[in-house]
């Protein structure tokens, strides 16, 4: 059966932003059989679909998506076979993200306990392999399910397949639009106590370098309590809370470049240290640390938009913002620490109903987006 198909749904209150105009046609799709059913009428209609989950990686333009939005809204939680060990878990695209993760903590299967208190939806999750306090969604994930979004046509797809490395997966490259996720199979070990490698964490919950890991609740409450410190859970009372998460994601840089940054820095006479962590992929730097020593505090404000007080990364609506405010300050950010620091910021949310290329957005919401390189 065709889902209800609504037009002019506006976005910005279907994304933790706030912003955004209406979606020209809206379906909420109960199973695969009517996701396709939706998708087979943007076809006859010539309408482009898009899917969101939580809206809570989503910039959406003032204007609007001209398309079809749909939304997979199947929650079931199945578990199959259990193999030494490991439990294969099947999650419906349309279960919210922390609802599952305090199922798999109740259920004592670990793996995903650091990941607690992250806004969105199951099906989102593999997008940018979303991940916090050292775990991340490739570690666990088996497969998933897709529905392509022009044949309709389904299929299964293994975790080798899908590209994942830091905030990246194929879905965020040459699949992008390609695909509606339906479904996320997880392999995850049965074991009561979690895996915790974050530093911070291991502070906070008292752990010495040999100490076994504490219970999967003890993780879990410790990690959503770190993340509401940091206005980092969906929080209707807090006002950060309209925001994206991180607005920028950590940029990952040969040494020689770590190294140009940190003489930058010296020579400005930056008095912090430049935090730098190698990664399998190269030197991982802190797009938070890069932001503020360009100038820009947490709690700094322009007008209706700015950075939230408790985390400099998030880019908040502070009320009745639009669109183009946040990618006007992004854009202002991200031309400042090019010019202080040579290194140009990759934004994380994924930009909805633009007409031009987040790149291209961006550098054109500035006068110049030249650096002394
Ligand atoms: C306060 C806050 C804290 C956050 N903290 C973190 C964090 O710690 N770590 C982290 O990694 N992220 C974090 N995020 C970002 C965000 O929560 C995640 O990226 C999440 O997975 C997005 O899920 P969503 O359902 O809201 O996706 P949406 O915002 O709805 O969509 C995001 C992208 O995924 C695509 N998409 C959504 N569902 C599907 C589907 N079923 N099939 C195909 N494509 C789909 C959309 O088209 C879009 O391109 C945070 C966000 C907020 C607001």
């Amino acid at each position: 059966m065709k889902p209800p198909i609504r037009p002019d749904v506006p976005l910005r209150e279907f994304t933790t932003l706030g912003v955004g105009g209406p979606a020209r046609f809206w379906a909420d799709c109960a199973d695969e059989e009517q996701l396709k059913e939706a998708l087979a009428w943007a076809r006859s209609e010539g309408r482009m679909p898009t899917v969101l989950g939580g809206g809570s990686n989503v910039l959406a333009s003032d204007a609007g998506f001209d398309g079809l939005v749909v939304r997979i809204m199947n929650s079931n939680i199945t578990f199959e076979a259990d193999v030494a060990g490991q439990v294969l878990v099947r999650v419906g695209a349309g279960c919210i993200w922390d609802e599952f993760v305090a199922a798999m903590v109740a259920e004592g299967l670990s793996g995903v306990e650091c990941l607690s208190g992250i806004p969105g939806w199951v099906g989102a999750a593999p997008i940018q392999n979303i991940g916090a306090y050292g775990q991340e969604v490739a570690e666990t994930l088996a497969s998933v399910r897709v529905v392509h979004r022009f044949s309709g046509d389904t299929e299964e797809i293994p975790a080798d397949m899908l590209g994942f490395a830091y905030r990246q997966s194929r879905f965020k490259e040459d699949w992008r639009d390609r695909y509606v996720i339906t479904r996320v199979d997880f392999r995850l070990p049965r074991n009561p106590r979690g895996t915790v490698r974050f530093p911070a964490l291991k502070q906070l919950l008292g752990m010495s370098e040999r100490d076994l890991a504490p219970e999967l609740p003890t993780i879990r409450e410790a990690v959503i309590d770190i993340r509401r410190e940091k206005s980092m859970v969906l929080d209707p009372e807090d006002p950060n809370r309209r925001s994206a998460g991180s607005f920028f994601v950590n940029p990952v840089v040969s040494d020689r470049i770590a190294n140009a940054v940190q003489k930058r820095a010296r020579t400005r006479g930056t008095h912090r240290r430049m935090p730098r962590f190698a990664t399998a992929d190269g030197i991982k730097l802190s797009a938070a640390w890069l932001i503020e020593e360009a100038g820009f505090p947490r709690g700094f404000g322009r007008n209706r938009v700015g950075l939230s007080s408790k985390h400099t990364l998030a880019l908040i609506n502070r009320g009745d913002a639009s669109a183009e405010e946040l990618v006007s300050l992004a854009a202002e950010i991200r031309h400042e620490v090019h010019k202080v620091f040579g290194v140009l910021l990759t934004p994380e949310p994924v930009f909805l109903g633009f007409s031009k290329s987040t790149q291209a957005l961006l550098a054109d919401s500035r006068p110049s987006d030249e650096g002394p390189g």
